[in-house]
């Protein structure tokens, strides 16, 4: 079974949390599992992490755990029947009162929401599915009148991109939720509303508070301050997503897409991975073919080289979970097959200073090197993952094995674009063995016979982020 370079990221929910379907998913190509903490309780997120471990270990891969904390979302509380339908023209009422909703109310989690809405403002649901206009204000109550109507079911979120809001992004729900995502061992935790790089550095404090420190933080970019400082963003966190979702309605629809470019070349700038997320495929939500448009998104992800293509609602609540993974795959696989054959040079265009750092240049060739010698494979050694996401950093066409002593430093990699992972033991000098380990390859068929491989590692070992050897070998 051929494997796209393109990483997918899956959103765990009811629809797949258990573990046949986990089991489905890992084997239909998902790379990284997002644990979304907006919705899921502490046990059952416990219960999913349990099982994601059993899947990877049976399947003898490895699978990275995202731990989505929520931030400062304003959300509806729960319906009676876990849903209403609301119309166009119809008046309905917010209220911060702790009540269950119904056809006419609709509660609202964010205790202060009553204070910070503003009359004649505008007010979205549901990632902006649905829509309204706030026409009156009093006590705990605002009326709002529906423009866009719909389903509004259960937790969907809120946004007021008139209200100036000024919440902090780590709430106290959130400091319970890392603290638990810790205690469970997750791989990575994405910091929703990022605002800045002060943000994510309090975020890693916290992290290295708890005594993890090797927990990497993905910044969300969903808001309009985070688009302003995303260069500072970029280099303080260990990844970003772009977050379409929230994005799309706290700047303009059209400007999403041109966001979208300028986060991967500055995350490609800086070596760190960038997930494209949001509604990549929503039909497949309810139907078992997504649109061709759907399927054009993924696309040009892919040929935008995202290290990471990212499923939410499709497999958290869609009835076709597995089949919008493999939708995924083949679209990879199809756009990178293009792209193999047409591509020739750097797709970043990613310009160096005067004088770039040693590793630069060094990983910078390895790239060329496999462009001119048609090499099949790149094989690195990275102890923090840096020479590894900076040799990734240039979009190669062709796989990136990567072996590393830690199991997770190997699953942090499943997110980069092209990495393939292997766990190695620690004191083994590798250049040494670098025969056993292309007949390793060779054994497992990665490789065949006569394939070159372009090999770029640190000597002495062990220096992080220090790369200034390259080496070609031929299967023998
Ligand atoms: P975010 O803003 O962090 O993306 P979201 O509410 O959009 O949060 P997603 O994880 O993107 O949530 O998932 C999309 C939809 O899938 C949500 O609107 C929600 O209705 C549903 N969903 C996701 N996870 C769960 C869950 N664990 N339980 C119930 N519904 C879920
Ligand atoms: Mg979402
Ligand atoms: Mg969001």
């Amino acid at each position: 079974m051929a494997i796209p370079l393109t990483k997918i990221v899956a959103t765990l929910g009811p629809a797949s949390g258990n573990k046949a379907a986990i089991k489905s998913l890992v084997a239909k190509g998902v790379n990284i599992f997002r644990l979304n903490l907006s919705h899921g309780t502490h046990e059952t997120v416990r219960q999913w992490i349990h099982w994601i471990r059993e899947v990877e270990e049976e399947h003898h891969s490895f699978v990275g755990i995202l731990l989505d904390l929520q931030g400062p979302k304003i959300r509806v509380g729960k319906f009676k029947e876990g849903s209403i339908h609301i119309k166009k023209g119809q008046k309905l009422t917010f209220t911060t009162e702790k009540k269950i909703g119904d056809e006419s109310l609709v509660p609202v989690q964010y205790p202060r929401f009553h204070e910070e809405v503003t009359k004649g403002g505008k007010i979205f649901l549901d990632d902006g599915k649905l829509s309204g206009v706030v026409r009156q204000v009093s006590g705990q109550r605002a009326e709002v009148e529906i423009l866009t109507g719909g389903i509004l079911s259960d937790h969907k979120g809120i946004n007021l991109p008139d209200s100036k809001l000024t919440a902090d992004p780590i709430t106290s729900k959130d400091k319970a939720d890392l603290k638990f995502g810790v205690q469970e061992g997750v791989d990575m935790v994405a910091l929703s509303f990022t605002g800045c790089a002060k943000d994510v550095r309090r975020l890693k404090s916290l992290i290295k508070k708890h005594g993890s420190p090797e927990i990497e933080v993905i910044a969300k970019i969903e808001r309009k301050q985070a688009v302003d400082n995303l260069e500072e963003i970029v280099e303080e966190a260990d990844g970003v997503m772009v977050a379409r979702g929230d994005l799309g309605i706290e700047i303009s629809l059209t400007e999403v897409p041109i966001v979208q470019q300028r986060i991967l070349r500055e995350g490609a700038k800086h070596s760190k991975p960038v997930i494209v997320a949001t509604q990549m495929l929503e039909s497949m939500i309810e139907h078992a073919r997504p649109t061709r448009a759907e399927v054009s998104d993924v696309a040009n992800a892919v040929k935008d080289c995202a290290d990471a293509i990212m499923l939410s609602g499709e497999t958290a609540v869609g009835k076709h979970a597995v089949a919008a993974v493999g939708v995924m795959v083949e679209t990879a696989l199809k756009i990178e097959a293009y792209l193999a054959e047409t591509r020739t040079v750097d797709p970043m265009d990613l310009f160096f200073k005067d004088e770039p750092d040693i590793n630069a240049g060094i990983t910078y060739s390895a790239n060329r090197m496999v462009e001119l010698l048609k090499a099949r494979a790149m094989v690195v050694f990275t102890h923090s993952g840096g020479t590894a996401k900076m040799v990734a950093s240039h979009k190669p066409m062709v796989p990136v094995f990567a072996f590393t002593p830690s199991l997770h430093r190997a699953r942090l990699l499943n997110l980069i674009r092209g990495v393939a992972p292997f766990v190695v033991e620690e004191d083994k000098h590798l250049l040494l063995h670098m025969e056993q380990l292309v007949i390793m390859l060779k054994k497992r068929r990665l490789l065949k016979k006569g394939d070159r491989v372009v090999i770029t590692t640190g000597i002495p070992v062990g220096i992080p982020n220090w790369t200034n050897i390259i080496r070609v070998e031929e299967v023998p």
